[in-house]
C-alpha cells in the first residue's frame, strides 16, 4: 500500500487564506497519520516522501514502479480562487479505479465536512498508472476559511486519516 504525501520542499502546494500553512506540510501530517493507522493493522506502507524534500512526479512514479504496491493513494488538499468553494473530493482518471475514489469519498462525508465531488478523467499524474489502483484525495480547501480552520485542526486530520483508510478497507472488501 503507497501514501504519496503532496507536494514538498520548494514545491509548497497551496497555502491557507488566513494562517499561510502550507500544503506540503498538511498532506505530509495527514500521510503520517494513516501510515500509522496502516501499520497498526499490520498493512505494510510504502511512503513517496517521508520528510521535506522535493520529489517530482517522474522520480514519484519510477519509485512506485519499482516498490509495487497494491494501491495508492494521493493526498492533497485543495485551493481555488473562488473562497465560497469547500468541501473534499476524490479523483480518478481510469474508469476502472473510479471505485476506489467513490469508496474513500463515501467515507470522508462522514468527517463532517462539506462534499465537493467524485471526478473522473482527471489529468493527475499519480492517476496515470494502469500497474496499481490509485485515487487522488484533496482535502477541504485552503483557500476557503471554513475550510482552513477544520484542516488546522488535529482532531479533523485525524478524522480525515481515519476516513481514508476506511476507505481503502471497504474497497478491498468490496473487490474481493
Ligand atoms: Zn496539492
Amino acid at each position: 500500500m503507497a501514501v504519496d504525501a503532496g507536494h514538498g520542499g520548494s514545491n509548497t502546494g497551496a497555502s491557507g487564506k488566513q494562517s499561510g500553512r502550507l500544503e506540503k506540510e498538511l498532506t505530509l501530517d495527514v500521510a503520517n497519520r494513516l501510515q500509522s493507522l496502516l501499520r497498526r493493522k499490520g498493512v505494510r506502507v510504502v511512503m513517496t516522501r517521508s520528510g521535506d524534500t522535493l520529489i517530482g512526479p517522474t522520480a514519484r512514479i519510477l519509485a512506485m514502479r519499482q516498490a509495487l504496491p497494491n494501491l495508492l493513494v494521493s493526498i492533497h488538499f485543495n485551493s481555488s480562487a473562488n473562497a465560497a468553494v469547500r468541501g473534499v473530493s476524490t479523483y480518478y482518471k481510469h474508469v476502472g479505479f473510479r471505485p476506489l475514489s467513490q469508496a474513500i469519498l463515501l467515507e470522508l462525508r462522514k468527517t463532517g465536512t462539506a462534499e465537493f465531488g467524485n471526478v473522473g478523467h482527471f489529468n493527475f499524474f499519480f492517476n496515470t498508472p494502469t500497474d496499481y489502483p490509485n485515487a487522488l484525495v484533496e482535502g477541504p480547501f485552503l483557500s476557503n476559511v471554513t475550510d482552513e480552520n477544520l484542516i488546522l485542526d488535529d482532531r479533523f486530520r485525524q478524522r480525515m486519516a481515519k476516513a481514508i483508510r476506511r476507505g481503502l478497507k471497504r474497497f478491498v472488501k468490496d473487490s474481493r
